[in-house]
């Protein structure tokens, strides 16, 4: 099963700001995924793919996507989830229904997020982006500490990482259209370009 570190409070300042220190997001509980591998050479983060995410779907807080993304899941204990279990996916954040953040793959490495995906004309995204997971579904509200705690991510993975453009924040649905909706209907594209800009 998956271990989790002490949560670090250190990693925001007076102002709330979060910063990015050797790839990893500080005052984040950390739950390392084996399912990683090295970047191709010289890539580097060029974007953020926002998705959504529930386990069992429309339920919140089972904590079976650590389980998910550490391979643990127990078919025998959840037969629902069973064709779950030979999956191997990770993203690199999840942001959980109270803004709780947890990092299971440092940034410099890929994270198996995005699969058969393509941006700007460009395969294969987990390449060079960053996935961060919102629990939720694509109709239910995101709430209002998710917004916050995403806006801080962004804004940290930005300053850290300067190839990540302005117009280069997007959600699974726009990089695998057809096959993915995520994060869905429900998440507020407008409330977050708020919030960055704030
Ligand atoms: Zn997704």
């Amino acid at each position: 099963m998956p271990i989790a570190d002490e949560c670090d409070m250190s990693g925001s300042d007076a102002s709330g700001q979060r910063r990015v220190v050797v790839h990893r997001l500080l005052g984040t509980r950390r739950c390392d995924s084996p399912n990683q591998d090295a970047r191709p050479p010289g890539v580097v983060p060029e974007l953020i793919v926002i998705h959504g995410i529930s386990l069992p779907p429309g339920r919140f807080g089972t904590g079976l996507i650590d389980a998910l993304f550490c391979n643990a899941i127990d078919p025998l204990v959840h037969p629902e989830l069973a064709e779950l279990c030979d999956l191997r996916v990770s993203s690199h954040l999840l942001i959980d229904r109270g803004g709780a953040i947890t990092q299971y793959v440092p940034f410099d490495r890929r994270a198996w997020h995005a699969g058969v995906s393509a941006w700007c004309g460009r395969s294969g995204c987990n390449d060079f982006s960053i996935g961060i997971e919102l629990e939720g579904t694509d109709t239910t509200p995101y709430t209002d500490a998710q917004y916050e705690a995403l806006a801080a991510a962004v804004l940290a993975l930005r300053q850290a990482y300067g190839a990540i453009a302005d117009g280069a924040i997007v959600g699974h649905a726009d990089v695998a259209p057809g096959r993915k909706t995520d994060p869905g209907p429900a998440f507020d594209w407008n409330r977050l370009w708020r919030a960055i800009a704030a």
